[in-house]
């Protein structure tokens, strides 16, 4: 579904991904692993088309990412993408905040808008917020209107970037719960990640990277029960 070939991305003479090749399955969860800086947010900022590329290519469903306005925002209408940050218009109700982007961008009229936002706020289990605006909401349920939103757009797939970091500790599994229910539905999910116990149990593969490389790739058990390379031994020391 997703097929990364030998890509680079540079920033002046910064070379953040170094030759990246990776393959994402219809209905996979890869969850992504690394130290900061490694270049986890880089990619999938490339694969959103959110960054040009220098080198290599990217493939989603058979249409190749071209440096071009035209198909950089065919791309993103097909991949959907959740950050640490919510970024919910504040003057905007939960229900108008995933009816937006579909008018904007899909030009989707007014009733189809509002159907799909109440039954992808439903499915993240906020439909009684439809009228609630972000400042009413936990972060946690921010964040969720704000996958809802992703959603919205019929992605085939959803990339992840630390969904969970700004949520303090009692919010976090309301947002993985939801998560958990993609993935079992088969969603196409790939997560930057640090909740190593989460990607343990939801991931099909995990990815760690190590200064701008695929450092090492395999099913979670494998990878964390017996890591090959003394980075990932140390990465994984260092993580509760
Ligand atoms: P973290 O765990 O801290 O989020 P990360 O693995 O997501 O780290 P990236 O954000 O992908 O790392 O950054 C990789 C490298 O690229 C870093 O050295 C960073 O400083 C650099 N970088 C990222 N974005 C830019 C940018 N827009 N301009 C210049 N350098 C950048
Ligand atoms: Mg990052």
């Amino acid at each position: 579904l997703i097929a990364v070939t030998e890509v680079r991305k540079r920033f002046g003479s910064n070379e953040v991904l170094k030759g990246i090749d990776l393959d994402v399955e219809p209905g996979e969860v890869v969850a992504v692993i690394g130290k900061s800086g490694s270049g986890k947010s880089t990619l999938l900022r490339c694969i959103n088309g959110l960054e040009t590329i220098d080198g290599g290519s990217i493939v989603v469903a058979g249409a190749q990412l071209l440096d071009d306005e035209l198909h950089l925002k065919a791309l993103r209408l097909k991949v959907g993408m959740i950050f640490q940050q919510f970024n919910l218009f504040p003057h905007l109700s939960a229900g108008r905040n995933v009816m937006l982007s579909q008018r904007v961008v899909k030009k989707a009229d007014k009733a189809a808008a509002e159907a799909m936002a109440r039954q992808q706020l439903e499915r993240v289990g906020l439909g009684h917020k439809f009228d609630a605006y972000p400042d009413e909401l936990s972060g946690g349920q921010q964040q969720r209107v704000a996958i809802a939103r992703a959603l919205a757009m019929e992605p085939i797939a959803l990339l992840c970037d630390e969904i969970t970091s700004a949520l303090d500790p009692e919010l976090v599994a309301e947002v993985l719960a939801v998560v958990r229910e993609l993935a079992a539905e088969g969603m196409t999910l790939m997560m930057v990640t640090h909740e190593m116990a989460f990607a343990r149990e939801v991931a099909s593969r995990v990815v760690f990277m190590h200064e701008g490389r695929v450092h090492e790739i395999g099913p979670p058990a494998e990878l964390f029960a017996a890591p090959r390379t003394p980075e990932l031994r140390r990465f994984l020391g260092t993580t509760p």
